[in-house]
């Protein structure tokens, strides 16, 4: 079995038995692969355990390797904030933007949706952190948002995500992960029409067993299946500065 493999391996019996610390079902979670820096060549590895969903978080990082990865059927999701002038070239290779963070850049998901006659999905996405870096719509807008977004015609919102708290421990990202629940319960019972929030995206590979007693449906991990970023894969794709745009994402999207 290969390095990837074991550790997905070792990662599934980490979610059946913390399922099983809070009485849920295995199957109610989805595994996103959380793929930034990785080439192409990791993700096939991954995916001979799988078929997994992807996430990604950079837009022109998307775009390459979703051409390097053209023959092979893999679901793609965005993961990473997203600039309105690009929201164009991720259209093609996504099935749902996680990252929908403001109303501009959901009207202009939705403006590209019309034109080309197509429907997306997509999660909103709340910073339930109360960190000033963090992206994430401010959970005090949560009902109006919604209901904004709902008003799309060609978008169709599917879930909730957050980034929860980076902290020493992660008992510490409890709140912030209860704190998307909560949301999702509350937008619920605001019964707006065409939302159906059926998943919270929620949990990386510190949090994952607080997310799951959260109430997670979706763990978008990275590390704990392909190793510790930052290290030039160069053995796969010399010629790709991966792991330069994967310090660009830990300054611009952990560490910060
Ligand atoms: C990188 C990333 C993850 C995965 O984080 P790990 O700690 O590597 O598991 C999850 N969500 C988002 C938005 C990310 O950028």
């Amino acid at each position: 079995m290969s390095r990837i493999a074991g550790n997905i391996k070792q990662l599934q019996l980490r979610i059946v038995r913390a399922c099983a610390a809070c009485g849920r079902d295995p199957s109610e979670i989805t595994l996103l692969l959380a793929t930034k820096t990785q080439p192409p060549a990791r993700i096939l590895e991954a995916m001979e355990a799988g078929p997994f969903l992807t996430g990604e978080n950079r837009v022109q990082e998307l775009v390459e390797k979703a051409d390097a990865l053209a023959g092979h059927r893999i679901e793609r999701h965005m993961i990473g904030h997203l600039q309105s002038n690009k929201a164009g070239k991720v259209l093609d290779h996504v099935t749902c933007v996680q990252s929908v963070d403001r109303l501009s850049i959901a009207q202009k998901l939705n403006r590209l949706c019309v034109a080309r006659g197509r429907v997306l999905d997509v999660f909103l996405q709340f910073n339930t952190s109360g960190e000033d870096s963090k992206f994430g719509m401010s959970p005090a807008r949560a009902v109006d948002f919604t209901r904004d977004v709902s008003r799309l015609s060609h978008l169709r919102i599917r879930g909730l995500m957050t980034v929860g708290l980076l902290a020493p421990h992660p008992v510490l990202s409890r709140g912030s992960l209860a704190r998307l629940r909560q949301l999702r319960d509350l937008i619920t019972s605001a019964r707006i029409e065409g939302v159906h929030l059926r998943h919270l995206s929620m949990g990386m590979s510190t949090d994952l067993e607080v997310a799951i007693a959260e109430g997670a449906t979706m763990l978008r991990i990275g590390t704990d299946i392909f190793g510790t970023r930052g290290l030039p894969p160069g053995t796969f794709w010399p010629e790709k500065e991966w792991a330069r745009a994967g310090e660009v994402h830990v300054r611009e999207g952990q560490a910060s």
